[in-house]
C-alpha cells in the first residue's frame, strides 16, 4: 500500500498534528553533499492542511471530511486582509519558485507554497476573552499569563484589553508550556521577541474588527511567526485565523444566551473537545474514543459556516 502522505513530485519531509509539509524532490545540484534536515535544506515548502483533527494535543479518529481545505482558504482569506503584514506565501513573481514541481491536483485545495522560514519556537496566543485555558488559570490565580485581571470575571466575559500570553511550543508529543514574555526574550532576544508581541496583538485587534463587522467574535487565536531566511524579516507562516487555531463565536447568541454554553456558540472546534470530555477519562483509558458520526458532521459544518460568515458577511 502506498503511503497516503506521497505526492508526486515532493518529498515529505514532516507531519504535525494537522499539516504535512514537502519539499520538491529535486535538489539542487550544489546541495548534493547537504546533511541536514530536509526542510531547512529547501528554500520553498509545500503546507498541505489534512483533514485531521486534534484536540487535548492528540490527533482523533475519524478526520472532518473538507477540513483541510477549509482551513487552507480562510488562512489565504485572512492574508488577503492584512495586506502590511509580511507572510510565508510565495508569490508568482518570487523567482524560487522557477522549475518547482506542479503542486498535485489531489491537494491544491488544501495546499500553500511557502518560504521555508526559520520558525520561532513561541506560539504567539492573544486572548480578548475568558475562554478554556485562560478562564482556567483566571479562576485559578486571577491572572492570566501573569497579567493581573479585575475580580468577578465569568467565562466567556470580555477582557478590558487583549493579552499576549505566549508559550513555548514543545517538540511533537509533547505539551505546550505557558511561558512569561521574559522567557520569549530569553528565546529569542529582545528584538524579537517585542516584535511578536506587537504584531501579534496589532493583527489580533484588527482581525477582531473585521470578525465583529460579520457577526462574529475572535475570543483567542495563536499565530506562529518565523524569520526569512534572506532578510531575517519577521514573518507570519503556518495556519491564520483558522478555526482550528482560534475560538469565534456568534455575536448575537453571546449578547442573548442564558448561559456560558449559548453565548459561547462556536464555530470551532469547541463541539469535539466538549464531547472528549464528557466521553473520555484521559487517566483511565489511553486511546481517545472514535468520534460519533453527529459530532464529525456537526463540526464539519461549523467550520464552513465560519468560513460563509466571515467572507460572504451575514
Ligand atoms: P507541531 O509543530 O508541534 O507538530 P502542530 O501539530 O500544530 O504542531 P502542524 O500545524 O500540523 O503542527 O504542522 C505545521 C508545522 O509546519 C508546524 O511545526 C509549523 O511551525 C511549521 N511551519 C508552518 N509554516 C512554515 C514555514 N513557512 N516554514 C517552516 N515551517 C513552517
Ligand atoms: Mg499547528
Amino acid at each position: 500500500m502506498s503511503d497516503a502522505r506521497e505526492l508526486s513530485g515532493w518529498t515529505h519531509v514532516y507531519s504535525g498534528k494537522v499539516r504535512d509539509l514537502y519539499v520538491p524532490a529535486t535538489t539542487p545540484d550544489d546541495d548534493d553533499d547537504w546533511t541536514g534536515d530536509p526542510l531547512r535544506r529547501s528554500r520553498v515548502v509545500l503546507v498541505v492542511a489534512s483533514d485531521r483533527v486534534s484536540a487535548f494535543d492528540r490527533v482523533l479518529e475519524p478526520a472532518i471530511p473538507g477540513k483541510g481545505a477549509v482551513l487552507t482558504k480562510l488562512t489565504r482569506w485572512w492574508l488577503d486582509q492584512l495586506p502590511e503584514v509580511p507572510n510565508h506565501l510565495a508569490y508568482a513573481e518570487d523567482d524560487r519558485l522557477a522549475g518547482l514541481p506542479d503542486v498535485p491536483a489531489g491537494v491544491v485545495e488544501r495546499a500553500m507554497l511557502c518560504r521555508t522560514l526559520d520558525m520561532f519556537p513561541i506560539e504567539c496566543v492573544v486572548r480578548g476573552y475568558l475562554a478554556g485555558g485562560g478562564w482556567k488559570e483566571y479562576q485559578a490565580t486571577g491572572a492570566i499569563g501573569g497579567i493581573p485581571l479585575p475580580e468577578g470575571l465569568s467565562n466567556g466575559d470580555r477582557l478590558p484589553e487583549p493579552v499576549y500570553t505566549p508559550a513555548w511550543k514543545a517538540p511533537l508529543g509533547e505539551h505546550d508550556e505557558n511561558i512569561s514574555y521574559e522567557r520569549t526574550i530569553e528565546l529569542v532576544g529582545e528584538t524579537v521577541a517585542e516584535q511578536l508581541r506587537a504584531l501579534s496583538l496589532d493583527i489580533f485587534t484588527h482581525a477582531s474588527e473585521v470578525a465583529e463587522s460579520r457577526g462574529v467574535i475572535l475570543a483567542d487565536t495563536k499565530f506562529e511567526f518565523g524569520a526569512d531566511r534572506d532578510t531575517g524579516i519577521v514573518t507570519l507562516a503556518d495556519e491564520v485565523l483558522t478555526s482550528d487555531s482560534s475560538r469565534y463565536w456568534d455575536a448575537e447568541a453571546y449578547l442573548t444566551g442564558a448561559t456560558p454554553e449559548l453565548r459561547m456558540a462556536s464555530f470551532d472546534k469547541q463541539i469535539v473537545r466538549d464531547w472528549l470530555a464528557a466521553n473520555w477519562d484521559q487517566d483511565e483509558v489511553e486511546e481517545p474514543p472514535t468520534l460519533p458520526h453527529e459530532i464529525v458532521e456537526r463540526t464539519a459544518e461549523r467550520y464552513r459556516a465560519l468560513f460563509e460568515r466571515l467572507t460572504l458577511g451575514l
